[in-house]
């Protein structure tokens, strides 16, 4: 993944194989408008930012990518498994802000999806043969319940995407190094039947370092999406301050980067 620029908009380009049939990456917090400390480009609308600053910035990226703010869709994230469906179109997405849900999937062309972080990884997948895309917010919580795996079980039975064909990129997220756990974090995993050991470390009594998304990089490998074809971000967000907001390290008074992706035919 490579920085790039488009517009006003600074952000880790995802690069997947095959016929271009999508944009995708990941959005630095540089030159938007939002004042410290959601400086700059903070487009998550539930922080205690200006709304108008938000908006602006979330305007920003529609204008860099060409396409109308209200074909850009964002949720109501609750750290949960429910999956937002996009199947048809629809003039104003703009509503779709208060439906809560942290993983979208969508068959639609022009209509970017987007997930908002602050330490979450943020996932985005394409099937480029049937030209489905889905993001998906992947904190401890959305790891635990698999989230994931059913966005990639979601596409294949409602729009037949094989998982082979699939192609991912993890974007930056809290690194192993910056997110130290206790023991009911972890319990949550194993109540899942999640393999912890082979993506945490102990770090004292009672204590882990969490690799997110090397959680996340085995459920898609399980799910039957080819190692290759995950892309992983080894960008910290907590380690990059200059680059990301980072809640924990932040003391959660902070902006939110994004994780977008849009079917460009
Ligand atoms: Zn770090």
């Amino acid at each position: 993944m490579q920085m790039k620029r488009t517009g006003r908009i600074h952000y880790i380009a995802a690069e997947f194989t095959g016929p271009a049939c999508s944009v995708q990456g990941f959005t630095t917090r540089h030159e938007g408008v939002s004042r410290p400390p959601y400086n700059s480009l903070n487009l998550g609308t539930n922080t205690l930012d200006q709304l108008h600053s938000v908006e602006g910035n979330r305007s920003l990226l529609a204008r860099a990518f060409d396409i109308s703010q209200e074909a850009l869709v964002t949720v109501r994230q609750m750290h949960g498994s429910d999956i937002l469906i996009i199947d048809e179109p629809n003039e104003d997405y703009s509503h779709f802000l208060g439906l809560e849900s942290d993983a979208i999937i969508t068959n639609q062309p022009g209509v970017m999806i987007g997930i908002c972080v602050a330490d979450c990884a943020p996932i985005l997948l394409l099937d480029a043969e049937q030209k489905i895309v889905a993001a998906v917010h992947a904190g401890w919580q959305g790891t635990a319940v698999k989230l994931v795996s059913k966005t990639v079980a979601g596409m294949n039975s409602l729009f037949g995407c094989n998982p082979r064909n699939l192609q991912v990129a993890i974007g930056p997220s809290i690194g192993k190094c910056c997110y130290e756990v206790d023991a009911p974090i972890r319990q949550a995993f194993v109540q899942s039947g999640i393999p912890w050991d082979s993506f945490a470390e102990q770090a004292g009594a009672g204590k882990w370092r969490l690799d997110l998304a090397a959680a996340n990089r085995d459920m898609l490998i399980s799910a039957g999406v080819p190692a290759a074809s995950i892309h992983i971000s080894e960008m910290c967000v907590s380690c990059h301050r200059e680059l990301f907001f980072s809640y924990r390290r932040d003391g959660g008074d902070t902006g939110r980067q994004m994780g977008f992706i849009m079917l460009t035919e």
